[in-house]
């Protein structure tokens, strides 16, 4: 079937190959009937999972947890998180140092953990933050095996031949905040890399960074959850119902995705992992901040740091513009985000 456009209008759409049409094998996944300015979403476009079993700490719920039908854009999109009872295994593979455009430097973290293969990151500013997993010394190890998945302290240098000594002149210096910056930052391939002002995930990245390199301390957490968990293909998908009118809680809604299908407890075993008990995360999203304390608050968050964007503040080098604002008005009036409203 074509979908059914604002004005009433229907729209053709180009022959869809019969493999793809799940509306014989799942005649119960009708879509959500239209309402105000909102479309029909064909089955053909319907995930055939509610979200893809390879998102992170996601599971396929049953049917009975599908969206209703007939209030969608009406639906409270905050929901309190589902903690694991038991925290994900993770380990650090490898680490390396990364001198940063504009000067610093941080060390790359890369994790493989027992619920999915996706490689997590976590992004470490300052010499004071080492995880264990990566220190813990492997069997029959060489100092040049050590040395090479970046088992070391201070920098490698030409010549080195240990993984524990200091390179000559360097001193490690304890930060002057004990209590670490963390960001627990979502993949955004579009945010990120191909430059979309239709959210604010770069600018949040950088934010995070720019403080974080103040500090000389802090770890940002990368979790591989696209598109608020739902993967990048189902993130274009809902653009485009955006694009015909919707806001981005119904637009995931219709996809019969959860507004927010993303989690957090990698997040809180990497930064066990990493030796911190207490945080300071920058966040707008009160979801987080309890998901991320564990299901056994293994970790405290300490203190809650806003991050308002810059445009907000009149500062330039922020995304600013009408779509992002729509995206912004979202998350305060529909995810509960504590950001000032300033009239959107
Ligand atoms: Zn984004």
């Amino acid at each position: 079937m074509a979908p059914q456009i604002n004005d009433g209008t229907t729209a053709s759409l180009p022959p869809v190959p019969s493999f793809q049409d799940q509306s014989q094998t799942q005649p119960s996944l009708d879509p959500p009937e239209a309402k105000g300015n909102q479309v029909d979403v064909p089955p053909c476009l319907l995930s055939p999972a509610f979200t893809p079993p390879s998102t992170p700490g996601t599971r396929t719920p049953g049917r009975s947890t599908e969206p209703a039908t007939s209030s969608v854009s009406e639906q409270n999109a905050v929901v309190q998180p589902t903690l694991l009872e038991e925290l994900p295994k993770v380990k650090c593979q490898v680490r390396a140092r990364i001198p940063r455009n504009g000067g610093g430097e941080i060390f790359l973290h890369l994790y493989t953990n027992n619920i999915d293969n996706k490689e997590h990151l976590a992004i470490v500013f300052g010499d004071v933050i080492r995880s264990k997993s990566l220190d813990a010394p492997q069997e029959n190890e060489t100092e040049m095996v050590r040395m090479t998945r970046g088992a070391y302290t201070g920098r490698l240098y030409p010549g080195r031949t240990s993984s524990a000594a200091l390179s000559p002149n360097q001193v490690v210096q304890p930060p002057e905040n004990p209590i670490p910056l963390v960001r627990i930052h979502s993949e955004c391939y579009t945010g990120e890399t191909a430059w979309s002002a239709r959210c604010d995930c770069g600018e949040q990245l950088d934010e995070a960074a720019r403080l974080m390199t103040l500090e000389g301390n802090g770890v940002v957490v990368y979790l591989r959850q696209e598109g608020r968990g739902i993967g990048l293909a189902e993130k274009l998908k809902a653009y485009n119902l955006q694009d015909l009118g919707n806001d981005t809680v119904t637009a995931n809604l219709l996809l019969r995705h959860p507004a927010d299908a993303r989690s957090y407890g990698l997040a809180t075993a990497i930064l066990q992992d990493l030796g911190l008990s207490m945080i300071r995360l920058l966040t707008n999203n009160p979801i987080k901040v309890a998901a991320v304390e564990g299901p056994n608050k293994e970790i405290k968050v300490a203190e809650r740091v806003p991050m308002v964007p810059l445009a907000w503040k009149g500062l330039k080098g922020g995304v600013s513009g009408e779509e992002v604002d729509n995206y912004l008005k979202t998350k305060i009036h529909r995810m509960g985000h504590l950001l000032p409203d300033l009239g959107l």
